[in-house]
Order: structure tokens, then sequence, then C-alpha cells
């Protein structure tokens, strides 16, 4: 089968590859969307962040490895002894959490199965290899989700992304009086506008540079956009809650001024919920968050107990996919899809068809 496999940072490689096989408990799919993420596009760069060397935090991507941890595939066959698993059957389209965790490290044991030690993701460690291939393996512990019938398959790419962006809400914690901002609207932010929708605060405001995502930002639920290259943001968010500034601030655009804006523009006692990889240190004066403030800093990391909330949020209609997923590129197109991605200007979720 054909694959995209990681050698090292730029060094991504179109291979002829066997065809796994499903061992005990496994379920082979055929990948039919496959997703670039953000994240992809910095490790193929070779972002010291997600490379580096084993921080302890396992995140480290361990080549050679098939790339890839956002799809949407149709069941194949199964290894033995997992025929029915998850309630799936053979050509049923499916998704599996990035995360295969361990269920054995301290992390798992305490429920917090997605910060798993070991820390295998699908596409960064050789026993998980990625979707940018025809075919891929879910193993014994993957956690998977059928999609529903009558829903697009091609929206299913979306589930991870979407995942992230409902885990992303939860732990801001909305209440029915929150002026909430979301900084940067790419599919990750417009994910988060619908899921904090859902749980319906006084304001939700969009931030971004480009137009036309505030456009699809509107489209998903911000009752109040604003360009930082037009007006001055903190401003208009102190304006519009008489100088107090915003309940709740989501950072999703992964610029380090994004942050410092932030810690300007929230309330005291307000929440400020990070969820970006940043390519570069972030410099922020931290008197803000204790003796000015008294802030809530909550970290985000992937998509805990979401899918099954954004899997519903697809089926319903909630935001408009078409319009999402950007572009559907043939696999071997792969670097083109990359460079979109880094270059962020004209797309949004890219996918690739294997
Ligand atoms: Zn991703
Ligand atoms: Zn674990």
């Amino acid at each position: 089968m054909k694959a995209v496999v990681c050698h090292g940072p730029r060094d991504y490689r179109l291979e002829e590859v066997p065809v796994p096989r499903p061992g005990p408990g496994e379920v082979l799919v055929r990948v039919h969307l496959a997703g670039v993420c953000a994240s992809d596009g910095k490790a193929w760069d070779g972002a010291p962040k997600i490379w580096g060397t084993n921080d302890g935090q396992g995140r480290y991507i361990e080549p050679p490895v098939i790339v890839g941890h956002e799809f949407v595939a149709q069941v194949v066959a199964f290894g033995e002894g997992a025929e029915g698993r998850d309630g799936l059957a053979i050509g049923d389209y499916v998704c599996s959490e990035q995360i295969v965790p361990c269920q054995d490290c301290l992390y798992c044991k305490e429920g917090l199965y997605w910060l798993c030690e070991p820390h295998d993701i699908y596409g960064f460690h050789q026993r998980t290899p990625g979707s940018w291939a025809e075919y891929m393996v879910f193993p014994r512990k993957a956690l998977n989700y059928k999609l529903p019938a009558g829903m697009d398959p091609d929206h299913g790419v979306f589930v991870e992304p979407l995942g992230c962006a409902v885990h992303t809400i939860n732990r801001a914690e909305i209440r029915f009086n929150d002026v909430v901002v979301i900084a940067g609207c790419g599919s990750l932010g417009l994910g988060m506008v619908a899921a904090a929708k859902m749980k319906s605060p006084k304001t939700i405001v969009a931030l971004d540079l480009h137009p036309a995502r505030l456009e699809l930002a509107r489209k998903c639920g911000a009752d109040i956009t604003i360009n930082p290259r037009d007006e001055d943001a903190v401003t208009k968010v102190k304006e519009m809650t008489g100088g107090y500034g915003c309940d709740v601030y989501i950072e999703a655009t992964g610029a380090p001024r994004a942050v410092t804006q932030g810690l300007d523009m929230i309330r005291k006692r307000g929440r400020f919920i990070e969820f970006s990889v940043f390519r570069d240190l972030v410099t922020a004066d931290w008197s803000i968050i204790g003796d000015t403030k008294e802030l809530d800093i909550k970290g985000v990391h992937l998509s805990p107990h979401a899918y099954d909330t954004a899997i519903r949020m697809i089926a319903e209609g909630r935001l408009p996919m078409d319009e999402i997923i950007t572009h559907k590129l043939p696999l071997e197109d792969y670097e083109q899809g990359i460079q979109m991605v880094i270059d962020g200007s004209a797309s949004l979720k890219v996918t690739l068809r294997p």
C-alpha cells in the first residue's frame, strides 16, 4: 500500500509498504480521508517542541513512522477475537481517538488516559502507525467510535479536531452570564465557537485576522467578531463589558501576541484557557496572573470524553462542514497539503485522500 513515512524533519517520503495485518483484538480499516493538522506542519518543519528529545512528556516523534492522527476510515477486517468490538461491523465508517492509552501508567490509573505517559498517538510512535496511508490498524487498546448512518463520511475527518475544541470548552466551564472571547478562527477555533454556543453564554466574541474566517465564525455561532487588524480588540472587549474585560479568554492562535492580548483583555478572576502549541517561547508579565488579576489558567491537551459530542455536533449540522473542509488532495500531494497548512492563509481543514 501507499503510505507517507516520516524519516525526520523535512524528510517525509511516499513509500510502498505492506498492508498491516490485524493481530488479536485489533481492527483493520481502510482510510477514507485523513486530515493535515497544524501540528503536522510544525513536525515537518522540525519544531523543537514536537521533536526535541524525550523530555519526559513522551511527545517526541519516533521515525520512521507513518504520519497522521486525523482520519475517518472504513472497517475492513477484524483480528482474532475483535469481531463486533465497539459495536463495529465490516463496512462501518469509524474514528479512533488519536491516543491509544496504555491503561497501566499513573495517569491512566487516575483516569487521565489522554495524558498517558507512553503517549502512543497515531502518526507519532512506531507502535501506532498513522493515517496518511491506504490502511491502518486500530490496536487492541484503541478507543473507537462508529459514525451514525446518514452522516457524510467525509465530515468524519473533522471529529478529532472538533473533539479537541469540545474538550477546550469543557475546560472553560462556561456560565450563562459569561462573555467568552475565542482568539483564532482556524478550524479548531471555529469548532470552539460552535461548542461554546451549545453552552449558551451571554456573548461569544471571535477574533481573527482573516475576514472570511470571521464570517464562518458567525455561522458557527459567534455574536461579535473583531479583526485586530482593523480595530483594537482589547479596547473593544473592555467597552462591551463596562470596562472590566471578558470572563473567559481562549487562546487558539499559536501566536505569542495573542497571549499578552488575552492577559490584557480578561477580567479579574477570569479563566484563561490555553490550547495552542507555540513555535517560539512566549514572554508575558506573569504578575498579571497573581497579583493583578488572580486568574485561573488552564491548559488543554487532546480530546478526552469528547468524541461522542463532536460526532453529534457534526451529525446535527452545527458547523458548515463543507466550508470548513476546504481541500481534499490526493495522498500523493501531501507536501502541498503541509505547505498550505503552514501558510494558513488560503485554507482551513486540508485533507488527504489515500
Ligand atoms: Zn490534530
Ligand atoms: Zn497510560
